[in-house]
């Protein structure tokens, strides 16, 4: 199938709009310069409605130490989004070579049984982190326009929060929680290895544990000194409590800077096709002048001072824009 029958098939509905799904991630995650393939084809499909693209509303990081429960605070938060906005679709992207995520009605390598593994309306994709070296981010983001063209209200991106490619991930969600949890060695000095910064929010997990109030005590103090506006959140993934109080500050948030994250993500789309121009551009600057050589060769001119560095750069560019 075509990338465009693909997203026709996602937009529809049953087992084959979630194989087309799973498919259309697959080959996005892997080769994130065909997005505008993708954009094209649901261009097409909208003109008739009118719609216009769609990114997903909130893309939501949460990062932090293995074992933190950032699987399980996930799993309690797409399960409280589904039952305040039954009609909207999930996605999560997990990025960890371990995850064992794959839930949801999608897409992964790896399967632990989610509560929505019958849910057609979350979509789950897992990324290993692994064989992807400093394209990571980019098939993230691959992955998470996917999802925004298919109809995902809320994104989910789960990263380990160790690693500069885990940084950079994190770097692509307009909003992130790093989640902490007691036990865990000392999560303090997490905050300090460089989490304290992508912080938006920081969710200490495991309320049910006697030793997680001391530690929600120790991170909200520490966020103090530092004069960060981050707000802290004592929550039980597991038992499903501080949920609802946790949805409903992302729900504010959402409200409070959902204009300025379209905006930073417009900027980051428009950053992405400047590079896209500039590699061009070098690719094709590197085939020119491997073609020009000799003694009336722009370098050979500049080298013996018949040409200014200026006036050969300008007959390269225009030698380039001549060969189309
Ligand atoms: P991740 O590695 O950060 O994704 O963490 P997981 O979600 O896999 O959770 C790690 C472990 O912590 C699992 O054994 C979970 O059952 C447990 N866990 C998660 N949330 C809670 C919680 O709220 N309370 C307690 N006591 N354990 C939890």
């Amino acid at each position: 199938m075509t990338i465009a029958e693909l997203v026709r098939a996602a937009r529809g509905n049953g087992s084959a709009a979630i194989r087309a799904a799973a498919r259309l991630m697959t080959i996005l995650a892997d080769s994130p310069h065909r997005l505008p393939e993708v954009y094209h084809a649901a261009a097409a499909l909208d003109a008739d409605s009118g719609d216009t693209l769609q990114l997903p509303r909130f893309l939501l990081g949460l990062t932090g130490a293995p074992g933190s429960g950032k699987s399980t605070l996930t799993d309690a938060l797409v399960r409280e989004w589904r039952g305040r906005h039954p009609d909207r679709r999930v996605g999560v992207v997990a990025v960890d070579p371990s995850s064992p995520f794959t839930g949801g009605a999608v897409l992964g390598d790896r399967v632990r049984m989610m509560r929505h593994a019958t849910d057609p309306m979350v979509y789950v994709r897992s990324l290993a982190s692994r064989g992807h070296l400093g394209g990571l981010a980019l098939g993230v983001k691959g992955v998470v326009r996917v999802m925004g063209v298919l109809g995902c209200d809320v994104v989910f991106l789960e990263t380990v929060g160790v690693g500069q490619s885990e940084v950079e991930v994190a770097g692509v969600a307009d909003l992130v929680m790093v989640v902490l949890a007691p036990g865990l060695g000392d999560s303090i000095q997490l905050l300090k290895a460089g989490l304290m910064e992508i912080g938006d929010l920081f969710v200490v997990n495991k309320a049910d544990r006697p030793d997680a109030a001391r530690l929600q005590a120790d991170v909200a103090s520490m966020l103090g000194e530092a004069g960060s506006r981050a707000g802290t959140y004592l929550v039980s993934a597991e038992e499903g409590r501080g949920i609802g109080a946790l949805a409903d500050g992302l729900e504010i948030l959402g409200d409070r800077d959902g204009a300025s994250w379209q905006e930073r993500r417009r900027r980051m789309i428009e950053e992405e096709v400047r590079d896209a121009i500039l590699e061009e551009a070098s690719r094709r600057l590197r085939g020119t002048l491997a073609g020009l050589r000799g003694p009336d060769a722009p370098v050979a001119a500049v080298l013996d001072g018949r040409l200014s560095v200026e006036e050969a750069a300008s007959r390269v560019v225009q030698e380039i824009c001549r060969r189309g």
